[in-house]
């Protein structure tokens, strides 16, 4: 029986992606050749490398308004230095809120280009909690944040209206919930998430902010430069684009991004009301910002934890354990998990209750 995996990411995809890709690792379309052995120029790989870059857009709701789709390598850490490289001016100013440690991560980068201004922190609770009521200096050159902070589990629920180009990380949970796309000037996302396997990043940029900031940007991260070579500017990560590919298609056949939300929420709130409920568990991040990707959680006691570690162990639930600098438990709940693996969970814990 296959687990029930929890894992922050890379982590669950569909089955039916494991299996075509399985396949085209096997025989791709026919060619009695594997995807991994043919050119990226074949006009098999372009053909998904378009598809791939369509449908990334399709499914965000920003066909024809002006936004480029880019699969680079990377991951998500390299566009913390991309987004800077290719928006802030010499001298200039960026604004960034600091929801976590991968937001962090992304200040420190923005920092070797110019002005970092954080215009609201929630370090001092340990990340506990989304910054709101913040303000954006008028003059910086760009605004970045983190739609889902993966290890705090918390979420974004709305995000400003800006004169300014919005950046955002949506590692996490791009592809998960409705939101405006078209608010934001770039959108990354490190695929091992909601979309594929690592070592690809979707890069989703409106073209129009590009080209303005003055600087000398190295070939490899302009984006100006990939977009004009169609995401081909070098090998792309093949495999990890044919997957994505293959998940982008699964999520459009589910009904796109307004049908995975239903199940999310469900799923979620399956979780959350038995976090509540149950007297042994203990959510740790502030109610209102509650992740629905990563819940976190803690036993209220380490008394239950060998208990309840042995219980999961034994549901066949793994990836559960949280990140070193919360503890207690992390449930990843990606697009891919289905609803009965969380019940399953939910299950578990009841379990626990009834036991000690
Ligand atoms: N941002 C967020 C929100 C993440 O969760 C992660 C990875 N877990 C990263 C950035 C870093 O991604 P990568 O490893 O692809 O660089």
């Amino acid at each position: 029986m296959k687990k029930h995996n929890y894992s922050a990411g890379p982590c669950i995809l569909p089955q039916e992606v494991f299996e075509k890709s399985a396949q085209a690792i096997l025989n791709f379309n026919n060619s009695d050749l594997s995807i991994l052995e043919i050119s990226h120029r074949s006009k098999d790989f372009v053909a998904v490398m378009e598809e791939a870059r369509a449908l990334a857009l399709e499914l965000l709701g920003l066909e024809g308004k002006g936004y480029q789709a880019l699969f680079l390598a990377g991951g998500a850490s390299m566009e913390f230095l991309m987004a800077p490289y290719n928006l802030m001016r010499e001298n200039g100013k960026a604004a960034y809120l600091d929801s976590g440690t991968w937001a962090s991560a992304a200040i420190k980068e923005a920092k070797f280009f110019g002005e970092t201004v954080i215009v609201g922190s929630s370090k001092e609770q340990n990340y506990n909690h989304v910054p709101k009521d913040y303000s954006i200096p008028a003059d910086a050159d760009y605004f970045h944040c983190t739609s889902n902070n993966t290890i705090f589990g918390t979420q974004m629920k709305e995000f400003p209206d800006l004169d300014i180009p919005m950046v955002c990380d949506m590692s996490s949970d791009i592809f998960s919930r409705n939101i405006d796309f078209s608010k934001f000037g770039i959108i990354y996302a490190g695929a091992q998430k909601n979309m594929g396997p690592a070592g690809t990043a979707l890069v989703v940029v409106k073209e129009e902010i590009l080209g303005k900031n003055g600087r000398h940007i190295p070939s490899m991260l302009d984006y100006a430069k990939h977009i004009k070579a169609e995401s081909m500017y070098n090998t792309p990560p093949v495999f990890p684009v044919y997957a994505s590919l293959l998940t982008l298609q699964w999520l459009k056949n589910l009904g796109g991004i307004p049908a995975i939300e239903k199940i999310n929420n469900a799923k979620a709130d399956l979780l959350y009301t038995e976090i509540d409920r149950n007297p042994l568990f203990k959510g740790t991040a502030v109610v209102e910002d509650r992740s629905t990707m990563n819940a976190t959680f803690l036993l209220d006691t380490p008394l239950h934890t060998d208990t309840f570690n042995a219980m999961l162990k034994e549901a066949g639930i793994v990836g559960l354990p949280g990140h070193r600098s919360v503890g207690g438990y992390r449930a990843s709940m990606y697009n891919a998990m289905p609803l009965e693996s969380v019940q399953v969970l939910v299950e578990v814990m009841k379990d626990l209750e009834n036991r000690v």
